[in-house]
């Protein structure tokens, strides 16, 4: 497995090259026919000094020579243009391709899969891992193949003129190709934990940037830029490490490969004492071995780069081949917005002793008001996100008007179902564009509509620019609550006949609560209905609330049942109303009413 994708990694980067395959193979033309006429000025110098050592030159004949030298330069530098030109072009298309397959691959894979990865490991492997794949895609593809050529031709005429200079040209290539071969043995037994080591660092950086506020409330500085610190040098010292342990082989090579005129100095001089070339022969191989050096030193670098574009790719492919959740391509017909759980067992990690769903059997029917309620860690929200379908059940199934899940297209399935959670994201675009993603085809009248439904049109309305404010501006403004309805108004706009809340006003204050109350109303009318709560008294009302403990359906009923057979929901509501009996908001005297009537 792992030889088949040694041999092929070149192969899957051109398969991202979509439509710049014409783009590269131009380039390497170009740069082709670049690197041969770079090569002819040398063939008219020496043209020039074997008409002068046999002494009939003339000035008409100079002239004609260094002409032609100097238009084989224009074309040489010309080409060299166009090719660099062409392969940046198709660098940065294959760049781009590369990114929106990884973007596509998180879409489409298990949100499960996507959470693995820190939120530093993805950026290092979006921005800064195919970042640093277009230097080498842009010069070593069209380049390397003309600095290929090159030494071949160089090596060529060698053998023409005579093979023992050839030979003489190659000395130092054994050892050098042993070196190399060295060092690339030594520095690849640590790539992973080069890989390792710096994913680490970036992670433990974006996180040290993102907490920051949390780092200063707590005063954390200390140990946070501590830890921030930490991974930097120990980045650092095993960057050194790494790079020192290959020094010395590494060095031996660069300088040993390019050093064809060890070999070809001596063996010309040589040979043209003896007679056997004359000296404008041996002036041209000395030149060819000159003209070598470059290349040879280019291609040396080339392939360190070309390990480090073979590494990246592979290590790219495991996110690009990233496990899609199976979808049908066509539509499902949904009779009915009935929300049906049989015999649902989940494990996060596919292993049966982690299970922290042991088979649980729901049924929402459509319009109906189901709340789940339980001590943390229950398993309440992996029930609503296995609703969403955002990850797929071990065992059992889920179906939606009879049909599963599984069958449902991701796309209808969002239409289907509206999650609303205590995260709510707003994208760096105004209020007015936040609110519309519940459906982008909606007018702003009915944008403003829904904010209005959503209580949010008396804060949108103190902003400076009212609806038009950017949300990372008016985000620094907003409270949680006003952000909770934000994303309400985007669910309403939405209008799915699912809608799950999780904890949605689990942390509002009381002032924010009534209005939130008042939007989930407006977002829940009619719909089929599942919230989970930790404040019961938000769901006193509810059809069915189900009682869920370490993964298992502990009871269940109307409020007055539970509180009646359950011993545990009992003591919950005792808890909830004692809480309650401590605060000031209107609400508890309702409570406290209500637990007298139970
Ligand atoms: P609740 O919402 O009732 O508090 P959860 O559904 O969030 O409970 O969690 C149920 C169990 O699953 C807990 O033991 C929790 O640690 C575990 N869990 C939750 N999310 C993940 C996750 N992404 N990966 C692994 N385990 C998880
Ligand atoms: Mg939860």
């Amino acid at each position: 497995m792992k030889d088949k994708k040694e041999k092929s990694w070149f192969g899957i980067l051109l398969g991202y090259a979509e439509g710049s395959g014409a783009k590269l193979a131009g380039s390497v033309a170009l740069s082709v026919i670049s690197i041969t006429c770079g090569i002819l000025p040398f063939y008219c110098m020496y043209k020039i000094i074997d008409s002068f050592v046999d002494n009939r030159i003339t000035n008409a004949y100079a002239v004609k020579w260094c002409l032609l030298a100097l238009l084989a330069f224009a074309v040489k530098v010309l080409c060299f243009g166009l090719s660099t030109g062409l392969s940046h072009l198709a660098a940065f298309d294959i760049l781009a391709a590369l990114r929106r397959r990884a973007a596509d691959r998180f879409l489409h894979a298990p949100l499960g899969t996507v959470q693995e990865h820190s939120i530093g490991e993805i950026k290092n492997i979006i921005v800064d891992k195919i970042d640093s794949m277009e230097p080498p895609l842009a010069h070593m593809v069209p380049e390397g193949a003309g600095h290929i050529l090159l030494p071949v031709i160089s090596i060529i005429s060698l053998f023409i003129i005579d093979w023992r200079l050839a030979l003489a040209s190659l000395v130092t290539f054994p050892v050098a190709i042993i070196c190399m071969g060295l060092t690339f043995k030594i520095s690849g037994e640590n790539f992973d934990i080069y890989n390792q080591s710096n994913a680490e660092m970036n992670s433990t950086i974006v996180e040290y940037i993102e907490g920051i506020e949390v780092i200063k409330a707590f005063g954390r500085t200390g140990v946070s830029y501590e830890k921030y610190a930490g991974a930097i040098t120990k980045y650092k010292t095993f960057v050194i490490k790494w790079l020192r342990s290959t020094w010395v082989t590494m060095k031996l090579a660069f300088v040993l490969f390019p050093s064809t005129m060890i070999g070809i100095l001596p063996t010309a001089l040589w040979l043209c004492s003896r007679g056997d070339i004359n000296a404008a022969q041996a002036s041209l191989a000395v030149m060819l071995s000159v003209s070598m050096v470059g290349s040879l030193a280019i291609l040396e670098v080339f392939s360190e780069n070309m390990r480090q574009l073979k590494n990246n790719v592979l290590e790219l492919q495991t996110y690009l081949e990233m496990e899609e959740l199976p979808e049908p391509t066509a539509r499902a017909e949904i009779k009915s917005f009935d929300v049906s759980l049989k015999n649902v067992h989940f494990s996060y990690t596919g292993d049966k002793k982690d299970e922290v769903l042991h088979g649980i059997d729901l049924e929402l029917p459509q319009g109906s008001f189901t709340a789940v309620v339980g001590p943390s860690g229950g398993g309440k929200s992996t029930v609503a996100k296995l609703i969403s379908r955002f990850w797929d059940v071990t065992e059992g199934s889920i179906s939606i008007g009879g049909v599963n899940v599984k069958d449902i297209p991701l796309s209808q399935l969002a239409d289907l179902v509206s999650f609303v959670t205590q995260d709510n994201f707003l994208f760096r675009t105004s209020l007015l564009e936040n609110i519309r993603l519940g459906n982008p085809l909606a007018t702003d009248e009915e944008v403003i509509a829904a904010a209005r439904a959503a209580q949010c049109e008396d804060f949108i309305k103190k902003l400076p620019q009212g609806y038009d404010t950017p949300a990372g501006e008016a985000g620094k403004r907003l409270s949680g609550g006003e952000k909770q309805r934000i994303a309400i108004a985007r669910m309403i706009l939405k209008n799915a006949p699912i809608v799950i809340l999780d904890e949605a006003t689990a942390f509002t204050d009381p002032e924010n609560e009534d209005k939130i109350q008042q939007s989930i109303a407006a977002l829940t009318k009619g719909k089929t209905l599942l919230v989970i709560a930790h404040r019961l008294s938000t769901i006193k009302s509810a059809d069915n609330i189900v009682l869920l403990k370490n993964g298992e359906i502990n009871a269940s009923g109307t409020q007055h049942e539970l509180l009646e057979k359950s011993p545990l929901y009992r003591s919950m509501w005792q808890a909830h109303i004692g809480a309650k009996n401590w605060s000031v908001s209107s609400a508890d005297k309702e409570g406290i009413l209500n637990v007298q009537n139970a």
